[in-house]
């Protein structure tokens, strides 16, 4: 039996980041449901269902990796900007953010500094920031 398994899985595409996406945004739509039900979200769900388990069991991985090269070509800017501001809020990038008092533009400055005078490059506004 596990022979057989194995068998039949040997040699499939398996899981990319396009089926990670497909299988999020099918979660998404099936909690949605549970306080809109609609019949329609339902046919949606089942259909990226059965697309992202046709995916993962084919075996044509030349159309399969250039639909996922498609789809982080499409979202990389999207994913860059998310990371962006998901290391910002979580403090990740080494950098503290802050707003010129002078012209409100952003600035940052490396974090663990100690106190550091901080001179804004567009309108010359010194501050003294705690970083
Ligand atoms: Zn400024």
């Amino acid at each position: 039996m596990k022979e057989k398994i194995l068998k039949f899985f040997s040699g499939r595409y398996g899981g990319d980041e396009l089926t990670k996406f497909i299988t999020y945004v099918v979660l998404a739509i099936l909690i949605v449901r549970i306080f809109m039900p609609s019949d329609l979200l339902y046919v949606v769900a089942l259909v990226l269902i059965v697309f992202a388990n046709f995916r993962v069991l084919s075996k044509d991985f030349v159309k399969r990796r250039a639909e996922n090269q498609w789809f982080l070509t499409k979202t990389s800017g999207l994913k860059n900007t998310y990371t962006k501001y998901k290391n910002r809020i979580f403090g990740k990038d080494g950098y503290k953010y802050f707003e010129c008092s002078g012209c409100k533009s952003e600035l940052k400055v490396p974090k663990k500094r100690g106190k550091v005078k901080v001179r804004c490059p567009k309108c010359n506004t010194e501050m003294i920031k705690r970083t």
